[in-house]
Formats: structure tokens, sequence, C-alpha cells
């Protein structure tokens, strides 16, 4: 069995869902499971919604508005004639959501985030599903949530291997074009969770680990993993091939192409995952699997914005000492920011952190109580895998540098403009 995934950027638009359709004529479709994420931008925009709802504002109906809208406007495209049974599948889906807006008792945030936003998965798939049966090919539409199961942990849930595995090696059924949800999952009260934003790449690699699955195609608006982001980097070249471990690397310095979590269940099975074009799909895109590290050999860029550099130095100018760094960083887990560089002398303490949640105010004020506490928001952070010295000058170029660490393969660079 094959898993495909197509994400959000492949289903924007009536021409994205047809364009499925063509590469699923062209590279085959029988024994797949098509993992899809939410259509183009429905993510955030049900992220709009939940903040409308929270805040009680009076822009909640208009917010969810849009999102039908969008929706709406592809089903008509997609489908001449609106009597069409996807119409109806579609609007229950939306008056599912309308309820829980309407009813929901929960104060928990992460709760309510996760019920809203796995609409966007939910309708997609319904659209597509239908869309297939239109043209002809038959589907199988699977509610993720009976097959991937998570604890509680509302955004970011975690999977329960066991019960997953039991799952889907005995449910999804072979030699037939499954189509299912990317990003959700269930916990033990059968309420939706989420693997985290962009988890899709994750559902595909968990599906192809608990079936066997021959290889995951992650199908995207790039040739493939190219060794720097192509919206930020002209001249970026295609990576024909890129072993498990560097992929890992990459993902996890912020190449957003993979979700870091994607890796590690295909890695251990050595099933290989190929990143391709969705708009040239016969085109050999990049192969990750176990081999050559990284072919062509050529240093790898990966840029994170909208960082914040964050320095501790001592009071009274004691040295920070093991006790410090593990109190510090268990507040960084305490209050979800993600570290993504550390640096430290003998009396400071700096690190590169990214701060999705906003909470580094209610943390600032924790900490300046035992250090002195200096920050830049705003910064940027480049990685380098690979780096040579006109790699390191590319990027350095008309910047100001306010960190630089060398590794023996990575250079990372912190620049304030
Ligand atoms: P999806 O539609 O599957 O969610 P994404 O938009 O998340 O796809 O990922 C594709 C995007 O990843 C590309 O459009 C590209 O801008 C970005 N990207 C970041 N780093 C890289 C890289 N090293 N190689 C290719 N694309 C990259
Ligand atoms: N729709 C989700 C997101 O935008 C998951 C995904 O696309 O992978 O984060
Ligand atoms: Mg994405």
């Amino acid at each position: 069995m094959r898993v495909f995934k197509f994400g959000g950027a492949s289903v924007k638009d009536a021409e994205g869902i047809k364009n499925v359709y063509n590469v699923l004529q062209r590279v085959g479709y029988e024994d797949v499971l098509l993992v899809v994420s939410a259509m183009g931008k429905t993510t955030n925009a049900l992220e709009v919604v939940i903040k409308d709802y929270f805040d009680k504002s009076s822009s909640l109906q208009s917010s969810v508005q849009e999102v039908k809208k969008y929706h709406n406007h592809i089903l008509l495209d997609l489908f001449e004639d609106d009597t069409h049974s996807v119409f109806t599948a579609v609007k229950t889906q939306f008056n599912d959501l309308d309820y829980f807006l309407a009813h929901n008792k929960s104060p928990n945030y992460d709760f309510v985030y996760d019920q809203v936003v796995s609409y966007g998965e939910l309708i997609s798939t319904t659209i597509l599903a239908h869309f297939m049966n239109h043209m002809g090919i038959n589907t199988q539409w699977i509610d993720v949530r009976n097959f991937i199961k998570t604890d509680s942990n509302y955004r970011d849930a975690t999977v329960d291997w066991d019960l997953t595995h039991k799952n889907i090696s005995k449910n999804v059924k072979r030699k037939t074009l499954n189509i299912t949800q990317g990003f959700l999952g269930s916990n033990e009260n059968n309420f939706t969770t989420t693997l985290g934003r962009e988890g899709s790449d994750y559902t595909a690699a968990i599906f192809a680990y608990c079936l066997n699955a021959e290889s995951v195609t992650i199908w995207k608006d790039v040739p493939g993993v190219m060794n720097a982001d192509p919206r930020y980097f002209e001249n970026a070249s295609l990576l024909n091939q890129i072993s498990y471990r560097e992929a890992i690397e990459l993902a996890f310095y912020g190449a957003t192409v993979i979700h870091p979590k994607t890796l590690q269940p295909l890695q251990r099975k050595e099933i290989p995952l190929y990143v391709k074009s969705f708009i040239n799909p016969l085109l050999k895109g990049t192969s990750v699997s176990r081999g050559v590290n990284l072919e062509p050999y050529l240093p790898c860029f990966i840029v994170k914005r909208n960082q914040l550099l964050i320095s501790l130095s001592s009071i009274d100018f004691s040295f920070i000492m093991e006790e410090n760094i593990s109190e510090i960083f268990s507040l960084f887990h305490e209050f979800k920011l993600k570290v993504n560089l550390i640096q430290n002398t003998a009396i400071s303490f700096s690190v590169c952190v990214e701060d999705k949640f906003d909470n580094f105010n209610e943390l600032n004020a924790i900490l300046s109580k035992k250090f002195k506490v200096d920050f830049t928001p705003n910064v940027t952070l480049y990685t380098i895998r690979h780096f040579n010295d006109s790699a390191a000058q590319t990027v350095e170029n008309g910047k100001k540098v306010v960190l630089k660490q060398i590794s023996t393969e990575t250079m990372q660079i912190v620049t304030s403009e």
C-alpha cells in the first residue's frame, strides 16, 4: 500500500482538487491511502473563529461565514448541480460546527480549538471524496478519529501507538482508495484532538507505519526538498536524495517542507518518503531514505522568523549552573516556549525561542525575580547545515548579527534586521 498526503496548498481551490484527480490518474490509486489537510488557509481562518468566540466578538458570525463561503465557492466550481449530495454533506458539517459554537460549555481554549479546527479537514475530505466518486473513482471515506487515538493534550496530542496500530492494521481496507483527514485524532472519550499545526505529514507517517506501507509521498507546490525555501532564496536547488537523519535535522531546524515528527516512524521501518511536485507528478522529486546523506552535497539554509532572543544573567555575578539551567528549561517547557538555540557563558545564558502561545510576558515576570533579563523580539534565526564561508556570507550580508554559533555540521546565526 502507498500513502499519499495532499496538503492545504494542493487543495486550495477547485483547480487544486481537479489536479489531485489528475495526479491520481497518472500515478495510480489502487491500494492507496490519501491523507488530506484543510483547504488552503482554512485552519488559520478557523483560528480567527476561535478567537472571536472567546473574545465574544461581534465578528464571530462573519468569520464563520467566511469559512462557509470559501468552501461553497469551491463546491459550486466543482459540481454543476447544486442538488448533489455533497452540498448536504458539507452543510451538515457546518451545522455541527454552529451547534458546537452555540452550545459548548467548556472554557478550555485548547479543547475548543481542536473541536473547531477539525472541521477544516472533515470538510476538505468530504468534498474530495465526493468529487472522486463524481469522477468515477470509488473511495472509502475514513473518519481518522476512529483510528488515531491520542492522549488529551489538546493542540499537541501524543499518539497512543498500541491502540492506533490495532485500529489501523485491522480496519483499513486494502485494494481501494481510502481518503482520510490529516492532523486529527481522538482521545479516550472520543473528543477530537489535534497533533500540532502542520501535522498532516505526521498523520501520513502514522498510517504508513501501521500499514507497513511501501512508501509515503507528500505532494507539494515545490519540486521536492530544496537546499533552501525557494520563497526566500531565489537560487534554491532540488535535493535528489537525503537520508532520514539529514531530513530530521532539516525539519528540526525549521525546514517547513516536512513536519519534524514525520521522519521517525518512517525511519524505524525504513519506509521511503518521497517529496514531489503536485504540478509535475512524474518528476522524481526528493527521496528520503536510507543511504546517501545529501545528494547533491550543498549547504542547506533554514530561516525562522519572529524569534525572541532572551539573555539571562545572574544579578549578583554568580555562575549560571546546572540547577539554574534546569529551572530555566522547566519554565520554558511550562510556558510552551520552543527553544531553537542555546548559548551559555559563566554568568549568562542566551536562548533563541519561539513564543507561539504569547506566554513570554508572564514568564518574564517570573524570570526577572531571579535573573537580569534582556530580550530582543523579532529576530531571525538562520541555520546553515553543511556551511561554508560563502554560505555564511550570503546570510550575514547587510544584516546585524547578534549571535552566532558553530558546530561541525551546522552554523546558526541570529540577526536583528
Ligand atoms: P502543505 O500544503 O503540504 O502544507 P507547506 O506549504 O507546508 O505544504 O510546505 C510547502 C512549502 O514549504 C513550500 O511552498 C516552500 O515555500 C516551503 N519550504 C520551506 N523550506 C523548504 C525547502 N527546504 N524545500 C522546499 N520547500 C520548502
Ligand atoms: N490543517 C492543519 C494546519 O494547517 C494541518 C496541516 O495542514 O498539516 O496546520
Ligand atoms: Mg502545511
